[in-house]
């Protein structure tokens, strides 16, 4: 084909979740001579079974960007899903714009995703043009700062990791090079419950109101994408960075304060509770990692925030975010597929409808199908921990994820579900299983006092499934778990379990496990 653009210097190719008009790949971008482009693809929401709400927040983010570009004066090749009614892949639209502007060179920032990565490379391969990828300097340690970090050690722990993060980016520190307030971490501070009554009125965010290019992209997701899970109607995320900018600000001021405290809570009928909302923000990179823990610093140094709250946030996004982006690169390829514990049940059915009488999982898978959200506790110790102790297949429960989060992207969905929630990497990501009986729900929820089932009985008509799994988990992986010290009080308490007791739990579990068509 003839090449239609043939004064393309450099084509920056810019993904969904790289809305950043500061990335590396825009660094000496020349508007006379260089061009974008940008894809959506129905591919990129059906490989995993996508949520309404997390195909129209890539969908709406990307036109708002898009529209930022060409109001700058830039030319950006973009094609709307409208525009192709036949189901082109991400990367057969790229091959077709390679084709017909002939770029001297494709510039892209690192891709968040290793798919994404090496098909752009097989893509550039095939043109014969050469594909240069630069650092993403977005994110507060670098990939080759995380691999000197992790160079020679045994085992990665996050705090440590944080440690040096916050050392390096002068993150409430003392002069004299100790932490704020002398201490690392207030995690201990981070644990309280609602007790009996609940949150007290929990300041309201009612989030943004679609604009029309936003309303066009509903439409269109509604239309086709139908069948796919949840729904539109809730629809409030930032699409912007004004919008994003402006749920920071506020969160710090109205629910940064408690956020340390209740940052473990649930409650029934409370989705957001004192939770921040922003990593669909962060993750399409809508906003700066280091505005965001700057916020935090100083609603502390100002004294609005106590110092556990601010800690704990700083927390997530320094410590928590980054390292997890780290074990994701140190380990992709083939992370995705480890499995070292052999689980190989199905995800049972009511994780796709919320359909189920135990009430923990009904609200959280509830509100996850309306909201596309779910707070870090409800995805670790509720969705999560029952796919542990259930034995479903790792990989099953990632693409769940992956489907089902507004803010679902790879490098920080995988190692959360593989590696913490799961324990399929057998302890990279986690020092020990996330393991535990439906007290632990119990004590940090109201869920417990609005189901049938009992959370202290592992074993009986009314027996929690998370108590009868628990034990059965314990029994199953023993031999593995034995080998772990922080395991041993564990074992040791299964080991006080008399041989009646635990024959009769392994059944109830064996017949749970198959009613729920879970394979052994
Ligand atoms: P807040 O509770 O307000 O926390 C503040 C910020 O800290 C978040 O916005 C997020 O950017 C960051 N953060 C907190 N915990 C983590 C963590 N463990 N890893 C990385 N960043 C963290 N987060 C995603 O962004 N995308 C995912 O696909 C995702 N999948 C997860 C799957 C599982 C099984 C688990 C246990 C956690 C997952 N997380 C994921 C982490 C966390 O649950 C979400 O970041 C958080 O719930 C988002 O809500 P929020 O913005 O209100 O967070
Ligand atoms: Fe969940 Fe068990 Fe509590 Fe029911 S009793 S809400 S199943 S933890």
């Amino acid at each position: 084909m003839a090449n239609q653009h043939p004064d393309v210097r450099h084509l920056i190719v810019v993904f969904g979740d790289q809305l950043d008009p500061q990335a590396t790949a825009f660094e000496d971008f020349d508007p006379d001579r260089d061009a974008v482009w940008m894809g959506e693809a129905e591919e990129e929401s059906t490989h995993v079974w996508s949520h309404k709400q997390r195909i129209a927040l890539f969908l709406a983010a990307m036109r708002h960007f898009r529209e930022r570009l060409r109001q700058d004066g830039i030319r950006v090749f973009y094609r709307e899903l409208d525009q192709s009614p036949n189901a082109t892949s991400l990367f057969d639209q790229l091959d077709a714009c390679l084709r017909e502007t002939l770029p001297e060179k494709v510039i892209a920032t690192q891709p968040g995703e290793w798919r994404v990565l090496d098909n752009l490379k097989t893509c550039c391969r095939k043109r014969k043009i050469p594909c240069e990828i630069r650092e993403d300097r977005y994110f507060l340690v670098t990939l080759d700062e995380f691999r000197a970090h992790a160079k020679g050690r045994k085992s990665l722990r996050m705090e440590f990791f944080y440690r040096e993060a916050r050392r390096k980016h002068n993150v409430l520190m003392n002069r004299d090079g100790t932490p704020a307030g002398g201490q690392w971490n207030y995690d201990a501070d981070n644990r309280e419950t609602f007790g009996r009554h609940g949150p007290e009125s929990v300041p309201s965010f009612d989030g943004f109101k679609p604009d029309k290019l936003t309303r066009a992209v509903l439409d269109l997701v509604n239309k086709r994408f139908a069948d796919h899970p949840g729904s539109l109607e809730s629809f409030a995320w930032p699409v912007t960075p004004e919008e994003a900018k402006l749920a920071l600000d506020d969160f710090v001021e109205n629910r940064l304060a408690s956020f340390g405290r209740f940052q473990d809570a649930m409650w029934t009928g409370e989705p957001w509770l004192y939770h921040s909302r922003l990593s669909t923000a962060l993750n399409l990179k809508l906003l700066d990692p280091r505005d965001v823990t700057k916020a935090a610093e100083e609603a502390w140094s100002k004294k609005r925030v106590p110092l556990a709250s601010a800690e704990g946030f700083i927390r997530q996004i320094l410590g928590w975010r980054e390292y997890v982006r780290g074990i994701y690169w140190l380990n992709m390829p083939g992370y995705e597929n480890r499995n070292e514990l052999g689980a190989n049940g199905k995800l049972p059915g009511f994780y796709w409808t919320g359909e189920t009488e135990w009430t923990c999982l009904r609200e959280t898978i509830g509100q996850t199908l309306r909201h596309g959200y779910a707070h870090h506790i409800q995805r670790l110790m509720v969705t999560g921990l029952f796919g542990l102790l259930a034995g479903i297949d790792p990989s099953e429960v990632h693409r769940w994820y992956l489907a089902v989060y507004v803010d679902a992207v790879e490098w920080v969905e995988l190692p959360n579900t593989l590696g913490m929630s799961q324990y399929a990497d057998g302890g990279l990501m986690a020092s020990k299983p996330y393991a535990a009986t439906g007290k632990y729900i119990q004590r940090m929820s109201n869920y417990c006092g609005n189901c049938p089932k009992n959370p202290a009985n592992a074993t009986g008509e009314d027996a929690c499934p998370f108590t009868t799994l628990y034990w059965d988990f314990l029994d199953r992986h023993r031999k593995t778990l034995e080998q772990n010290p922080r395991m041993k009080l564990q074992v040791r308490n299964l080991d006080r379990r008399s041989h009646k007791d635990l024959a009769v739990i392994r059944k109830q579990a064996r017949d749970l496990r198959q009613r729920l068509t879970i394979a052994e």
